[in-house]
């Protein structure tokens, strides 16, 4: 995601059950060496590993948080907390490779620099590939004494077993929509935008601030419109596809449009969309659709969609354009 929250010492306000839970077995001395937080992406399982790990590191801390003041704390905040390391792709999308898991078990084996804990935070955990795992095997068997490990994922089950059995497993939710709801109106947006991110993002209210931030709904209302125009004939499919291409990712725009032609089939058949903000654009593609080309319109984007993840570099213009294509033709 691009947009980071700013790392506050407390966890997010739906975490706070979760919360007590680990600093009850924390004070109780029943904290496992090894946590596996995880959950779907964007629900702030980041922040939660991060507001702990302060917590447990801080010298003075407040019953329940990390007090932001001291001398460890405002280390950990500028991200130089020596005992501390945050282990992650080197760039989005790609693998924790065996070099950095190396590194990481040094850590864990020499002498703490501070009093207290020894922590390490791997995320996304399921970006560790065959090689990275293994080597990390050994230090979730036998980590050095007061050393924790977070381990983060938002698809644990892509996570080899062996590891998965050695780590504790902290499962978050999303909030409710209304928690969702509150948290995003103290970022200021207009309750309708935030409605709507909120479907958008399945109810990931982190995700729901990024695709705020980033003007994305604008961006869906236009490619949902573009569908329609395609239909009328008013605009073309290489004009079309050269935009989209431009204005977001197409992954993004591929989720999106699944979500709409599962919606154009429910309506067909008189159920209720999940895109209500875009219901009249939606009701008008409908109307114009058989209902077979619905789900051949929806067949059609996983295929790209698979294509997308299964090949190194697509071209993605040419991707949109042989979807367009399609779509205009469906009777
Ligand atoms: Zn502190």
């Amino acid at each position: 995601m691009a947009q980071e929250l700013e790392v506050s010492e407390r966890p997010l306000p739906w975490q706070l059950a979760i919360w007590q839970r680990l600093l009850t077995n924390y004070q109780r001395q029943h904290l496992a060496h090894a946590l596996l937080i995880n959950g779907v992406a964007g629900i702030g399982k980041v922040q939660l590993a991060l507001a702990f790990s302060q917590r447990l590191l801080c010298l003075a801390p407040d019953s329940d948080f990390a007090c932001g003041q001291c001398k460890s704390c405002k280390l950990f905040s500028s991200g130089n907390h020596p005992n501390f390391i945050h282990v992650k792709p080197e760039e989005e999308g790609k693998a924790i490779v065996i070099q950095q898991v190396r590194a990481l078990n040094e850590f864990a084996h020499k002498k703490a620099q501070f009093e207290g804990y020894r922590i390490i935070l791997i995320s996304p955990a399921e970006a560790m590939n065959l090689s990275s795992a293994n080597a990390l095997l050994k230090t979730l068997e036998e980590p050095g004494s007061k050393t924790l490990l977070m381990l983060v994922s938002h698809l644990s089950g892509k996570l080899l077993a062996t590891i998965k059995s050695r780590c504790q497993a902290v499962d978050c939710r999303e909030p409710s929509v209304e928690q969702a709801l509150d948290w995003l109106s103290v970022h200021d947006y207009d309750r309708t935008l935030a409605e709507s991110s909120l479907v958008m993002s399945e109810g990931a209210p982190l995700k729901a601030l990024h695709i705020l931030g980033q003007g994305l709904i604008e961006t869906r209302h236009q490619v949902v419109a573009d569908l329609l125009s395609l239909r009328s004939k008013s605009v073309g499919v290489v004009e079309v596809a050269a935009r989209w291409n431009k204005a977001a990712d197409l992954s993004e725009i591929l989720h999106w449009l699944i979500s709409v032609s599962v919606d154009l089939a429910k309506l067909k058949v008189h159920q209720e969309a999940r895109n209500r903000d875009l219901i009249s654009v939606l009701e008008e593609a409908s109307a114009g659709l058989q209902v077979n080309s619905c789900f051949q319109f929806h067949d059609q984007l996983m295929e790209v969609r698979r294509l997308l993840l299964s090949t190194a570099n697509p071209n993605r213009q040419m991707l949109i354009e042989s979807l367009l294509f399609d779509w205009v033709a469906l009777p």
